[in-house]
């Protein structure tokens, strides 16, 4: 009888490093070809247009539509030259990932064919959207949804598509998409930020915020994949006993990269440099098979883009090499999960980060005052983070053993920390000090202009000061960033909003701006002091003192959604334009259905591995044991030793276990179909299926240690991590 293990086993030994053509010439010859980039835009498309374009571009302005038709000619004609026939919106649904509608360039006239790619075509296409999830915000408004150019993202070439970064919005105006709210946040940030720069520099006419992320992720040959239904359907194992070798001695992290993956990495890393996207590190992560690639950070919306983009090219890159990606947080039990981290910043136009100490007194007293409100941001809405990144995939990696605690708080290091501690306790007079020629100079002891290589590291902190930036390292590996983005800035910026009222306030009614801002900063520090920590966040006691502070230790995904409902969050997105209620409502829906959805799928596929793959392993293996007993006992008649021991036993009652539990899953998960409503689905998929996904998973794993290996049709953890 064949074991589609072992044929899996064979077909993956089989596997060769596929070879790799790198592209003509120097990086910067290849670097952003795919790309219509405002370099190349000035071949095609007039100066004085493109003038007007870059210009509404840069200051957040509609696009008019005579303009938009004459840039789509000149796009149209740049694509076709380069071998495109077919153009689509390109958009970043709820449901995750991205989605397209391709159309053709040529359409119908009186019976003839021509060209055509109008200023409509690239302003606004009508994807047949009904099946995309809205939260009940369609069928509310029964609005159709339509998407629309985002002209601050270049377009771009995938063989011979063009694609047009565009946001998904209902006909209503309400955003059905993450682009739209994260475009939002960033221009509430940089109008709300700009507005404190003015305490110090003048100069400063825009601030953007920047995005870094660091993408990790597993590699796992495709044959043995084909043969894993759990990971074809839900993206992770359901089951499969722990390797006896797995990441105990940390040899895979910072190791050599095996040829096969080496050649995958070199491949997607050309085509992601075709496709713009600067990417610039790789290396092996600390799970074997686990891998991270990074690119220089750029403007928040474009390197979100490059994300989406870069997660698709690494699929299409990885089946070329025989491999497969999984984006999932967690593909296997037992070994570390898969982040996103999210590296964030604030810069100015005149190249000035505001999260980095500056070179005089009055950049540091910025710097302080930027700092400083972000912590009061995370503070006050540490609960909408949380809920920013959670989701049925990100549960099974945040609070284990490896990966950032189910509780959000700020870890700053020693040396940022100490001046903060200073300036609480330093009186007006000892912090600011203004000399005879009206020069500031901060009284609270050095800030080291250069922080980075000194900033010490905590890898347990869900969110981390870095030197000159914040690292969000709780963002999900499949994840948009755009979700955990978009709440971030919009609390920074309405925080920053209600600093400058307040310092306003006091300015008018005569005091002195530098003192002002002390004595408010000083009194945030106070305030938003239970947010930081610098200690072991793994850790239990972390967990009470949290609790004590007040932060938010909710651990039940559905729970922890709620928050985009408090009266607080409401208020916050509201306040800077990024979300309205209606629109937070249905986001909140979709994250529930959703929910419930991940998790039927993966207990159908469990009941399904248990009933077809495992409990026929077993009997078969139960049989063979019994087969055993009879022929010893024939043979040696009043022979003791020929009765089961107590493996034989377990293995019986494993058996009967897991039928029970299966039903018993299958019963719960009917009765929380029955749920009047997707949250309370949600919880009861949480509360009541779950914990028998734990329970059949724990016995099947006993099972396979103790069955024939030649019996077992599951590719095991050892075979799918250390076969590359
Ligand atoms: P590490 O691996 O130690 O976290 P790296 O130097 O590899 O640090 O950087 C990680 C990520 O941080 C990269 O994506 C990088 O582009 C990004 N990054 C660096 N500086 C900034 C910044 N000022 N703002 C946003 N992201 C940044
Ligand atoms: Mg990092």
């Amino acid at each position: 009888m064949s074991n589609i293990r072992f044929e899996a086993l064979k077909a993956a030994f089989k596997h060769k490093p596929v070879e790799v053509v790198e592209p003509e010439g120097k990086v910067k010859d290849y670097f952003a070809r795919d790309v219509f980039t405002r370099e190349k835009m000035k071949e095609y498309i007039a100066q004085e247009i493109l003038d007007q374009l870059f210009d509404d571009v840069d200051n957040g302005r509609t696009i008019h539509r005579d303009i938009a038709n004459v840039v789509a000619i000149g796009i149209r004609k740049w694509a076709t030259e380069h071998g495109a026939t077919h153009f689509t919106h390109w958009f970043q649904p709820l449901t995750g990932g991205t989605a397209e509608k391709h159309d053709a360039f040529f359409t119908l006239k009186n019976g003839t064919l021509i060209e055509e790619f109008s200023g409509d075509s690239l302003y606004q296409q009508e994807p047949d959207a009904s099946s995309f999830p809205s939260g009940g915000i369609r069928n509310t408004f029964e609005a159709r949804g339509y998407s629309a150019w985002d002209p601050s993202s270049p377009v771009f070439l995938i063989g011979d598509t063009l694609c047009i970064p565009t946001v998904f919005v209902a006909y209503t105006g309400e955003a059905l998409d993450y682009k739209t709210p994260l475009i939002r946040s960033t221009a509430a940030l940089c109008h709300a930020a700009r507005e404190v720069c003015s305490y110090f520099d003048k100069q400063v006419k825009h601030v953007h915020s920047n995005l870094g992320w660091e993408q990790e992720y597993f590699l796992v040959d495709e044959a043995l994949y084909n043969a894993r239904p759990d990971l074809m359907l839900t993206g992770r194992t359901l089951m499969g006993h722990n390797s006896a070798k797995s990441q105990q001695l940390e040899d895979h992290y910072f190791g050599a990269i095996p040829a096969r993956v080496l050649a995958f990495m070199r491949d997607l890393e050309y085509e992601a440099l075709c496709a713009g996207i600067p990417v610039r590190t790789r290396h092996n992560e600390v799970a074997p098979n686990q891998f991270e690639m990074a690119p220089i950070y750029e403007e928040m919306n474009l390197s979100n883009d490059h994300n989406l983009l870069v997660m698709s090219i690494m699929e299409r890159v990885a089946a070329k090499h025989h491999f497969r990606v999984l984006l999932h947080e967690k593909p296997y039990a037992g070994v570390n999960g898969s982040g996103k981290h999210c590296n964030w910043s604030m810069e100015t136009n005149t190249g000035v980060n505001l999260l980095a100490p500056g070179k005089n007194p009055y950049q540091n007293l910025q710097f302080i005052t930027f700092l400083v409100n972000v912590l009061m941001a995370v503070h006050r809405h540490n609960g909408l983070l949380k809920a920013s990144i959670v989701s049925a995939t990100n549960e099974h990696r945040l609070g284990a053993n490896e990966a950032p605690p189910a509780i959000i708080s700020v870890f700053l290091g020693k040396q940022i920390s100490e001046v903060l501690d200073k300036l609480e306790h330093a009186s007006a007079e000892e912090a600011i000090i203004i000399n005879a020629k009206k020069e500031m100079k901060l009284g609270v002891g050095n800030i080291p202009e250069i922080l980075l290589d000194n900033t010490d590291r905590n890898r347990t902190s869900p969110f981390a000061f870095t030197g000159n930036r914040f690292e969000f390292r709780a963002v999900g590996s499949s994840a948009n960033c755009g979700a955990a983005m978009l709440a971030l800035n919009a609390a920074v910026a309405e925080q920053l909003m209600l600093f400058k009222e307040e310092v306003d306030k006091r300015i008018e009614q005569g005091e002195a701006k530098e003192l002002v801002l002390f004595d408010i900063i000083k009194k945030y520090i106070v305030a938003c002091k239970a947010i930081r920590f610098d200690g072991n966040g793994y850790s239990d006691e972390w967990k009470k003192e949290a609790a004590k502070r007040g932060l938010d230790c909710e651990t039940s995904v559905p729970k922890i959604i709620d928050n985009y409902l408090l009266p607080d969050t409401i208020q916050m997105f509201e306040h800077t334009d990024v979300l309205n209620e209606s629109e937070l409502h249905s986001r909140c829906e979709v994250k529930w259905e959703t929910y419930v959805k991940k998790l039927q799928i993966e207990s159908r596929m469990m009941g399904d591995l248990v009933v077809n793959h495992v409990l026929p392993a077993a009997k078969r293996y139960q049989t063979m044991l019994l087969k055993n007993v009879l022929t010893v006992k024939q043979v040696f008649s009043e022979d003791e030793s020929a009765s089961l021991n107590e493996m034989d036993y377990s293995i019986i009652k494993q058996i009967e276990h897991h039928s029970g539990s299966v039903e018993l899953m299958t019963e719960a998960r009917h009765k929380a179909n029955r749920q009047p409503d997707e949250r309370s689905k949600a919880l009861a998929y949480h509360d009541t299926v779950l914990p028998y996904m734990a329970d059949i998973r724990d016995h099947a794993d006993a099972l396979e240690l103790i069955v024939d290996d030649e019996l077992w049709t599951l590719p095991k953890y050892r075979e799918l991590m250390f076969i590359h």
